[in-house]
């Protein structure tokens, strides 16, 4: 069961934190709307009065996207399902729902996201203003699921946009990084339910980046993860199937998914911030207790998994074609450090979009992330990364950390006047801005 402990907690004046717990704000006021109407009078009040807004999803972003010294906006009562259309596989849905009771809610009429990231603790909302999304050559991000939104501009007019009605507004506000307006409704496209047949597998690394385009197009979903310093990698493979679930038992998937993966690498993840020294030892063990698994699952479970050791985390999608050199790089880059680094480094695929501020606008996208465990030093690591992965011409995801301002973004995004004009147009006051977007999309 997917429980989110920080939506709840959002409620107070106090100090907010997100996920990871490396952002801190105080904002001016906790409000929790439960119409667009209301939402419409909280940002119209807060603009008559030069002040900021944000809403927030579930604050699982590792920058400072969802942060504010205005108004925070916490969705968690426009959580509704509002219709569904089993013959076109569609659904309208309130921006505050949480992706583990949208899967649910889903699957009770017989339909199902397309694809998902590893967690389901992230809103609707929250997902697609960062672009988020999970592996598959052949699947866009959860945005391009998107296909009629209803949003709150800074006058706290209420806006619906679709394929018909002001598609260019769609095409754009998908992913809008809070910067847009506060997103109320979407209507988005699914697909029939389904299952994934999962291969999960060891391999060798230097093989799997050989035959990496192979193995990318030949599977509905593939990934792998690869701990620096090993000779392999663990592999992922998940493919659909008409077969029916042959689900893990409760007890296998408490040991797998709650043991193995979150208390017993918890604990690893401790012992080795408190002993770096442990580290290439212990990383050794974490490689050699990677097992294979093949189970038939519904997609959504396949999909997300529970996460309670908390982390860091960068990652960026560079073009596809790119993957196997820029691996190799950062490979090497790795080798040259003198950190212990505990987690793995993860490698997925996706589909090219047309949205301008999407990670993959314009090209079939490959991406690499880094995590360091919570509370220990990141910054040179992750710098290394990054300054590696910069001729690979790579975009970082908006919520991941990174160290870019829009002077560097800009130019990886051929859109990106299209996206400041929609934003010219509907904050032209700078509500919806706060440090990071000033960062990262400059001020208007
Ligand atoms: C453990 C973990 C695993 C993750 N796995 C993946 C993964 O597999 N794939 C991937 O791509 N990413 C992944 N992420 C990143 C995560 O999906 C994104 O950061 C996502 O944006 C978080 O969603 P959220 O609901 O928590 O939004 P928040 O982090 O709360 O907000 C993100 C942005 O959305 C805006 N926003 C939220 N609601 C609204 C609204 N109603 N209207 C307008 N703007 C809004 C906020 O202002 C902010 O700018 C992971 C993060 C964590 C912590």
């Amino acid at each position: 069961m997917v429980f989110n402990v920080e939506m709840r907690s959002r409620t107070s004046k106090r100090v907010q934190t997100n996920w990871a717990g490396n952002q801190r704000w105080k904002p001016t006021a906790v409000v929790r709307p439960a119409t667009t109407p209301s939402v419409a009078v909280q940002v119209a009040k807060a603009t008559d009065a030069g002040q900021r807004v944000k809403a927030i999803g579930a604050g699982h972003s590792f920058t400072a996207a969802a942060t504010t010294t205005g108004t925070l906006l916490v969705l968690d009562r426009m959580t509704a399902v509002e219709s569904v259309d089993r013959e076109k596989y569609q659904v309208t849905v309130q921006a505050g729902i949480t992706l583990s009771a949208l899967n649910e809610a889903l699957a009770e009429v017989g339909l199902a996201m397309p694809n998902l990231g590893d967690i389901a603790y992230q809103t609707i909302s929250g997902a697609i203003a960062t672009a988020t999304h999970g592996t598959g050559l052949g699947l866009g991000n959860l945005a391009t699921t998107v296909i009629g939104m209803e949003l709150v501009s800074s006058t706290g007019e209420m806006i619906w946009c679709d394929t018909e009605n002001n598609p260019e507004l769609l095409r754009v506000a998908r992913v809008g990084i809070g910067s847009l307006g506060v997103v109320t409704k979407v209507k988005l496209q699914c697909v029939p339910a389904f299952n994934l047949e999962v291969a999960e597998t060891v391999e060798v690394l230097d093989d799997l980046l050989d035959g990496f385009f192979e193995h990318a197009e030949s599977n509905d979903h593939f990934e792998f993860f690869w701990m620096p310093g090993a000779r392999r990698a663990h592999v992922k493979r998940n493919n659909r199937t008409e077969l029916p679930a042959q689900p893990p038992s409760k007890f296998e998937y408490f040991r797998d998914k709650y043991v193995a993966e979150n208390l017993a690498f918890g604990t690893v993840c401790r012992v080795g911030r408190r002993y770096p020294a442990a580290v290439p030892k212990i990383a050794k063990i974490i490689t050699s207790g990677v097992s294979e698994r093949a189970l038939i699952d519904r997609s959504d479970r396949v999909f997300a998994s529970p996460r309670l050791v908390k982390f860091y985390e960068m990652e960026y999608g560079l073009p596809y074609e790119h993957l196997p050199d820029a691996f190799r790089a950062v490979r090497d880059f790795i080798s040259t450090l003198d950190i212990p680094i505990l987690f793995p480094i993860e490698c997925r695929v996706s589909a090219a979009d047309d949205i301008p501020l999407s990670t993959a606008q314009g090209r079939r996208s490959a991406w690499i992330a880094v995590h360091m465990y919570q509370g220990t030093d990141y910054e040179e690591y992750f710098r290394g990364v990054e300054r590696t992965l910069k001729p690979f011409l790579a975009r970082p995801h908006w919520g991941k950390l990174h160290f870019q301002n829009h002077h560097q973004l800009e130019k990886l995004y051929p859109e990106w006047s299209a996206f400041q004009d929609v934003r010219q147009k509907l904050d032209p006051t700078g509500t919806f801005r706060n440090d990071y977007t000033d960062r990262v999309l400059g001020r208007l």
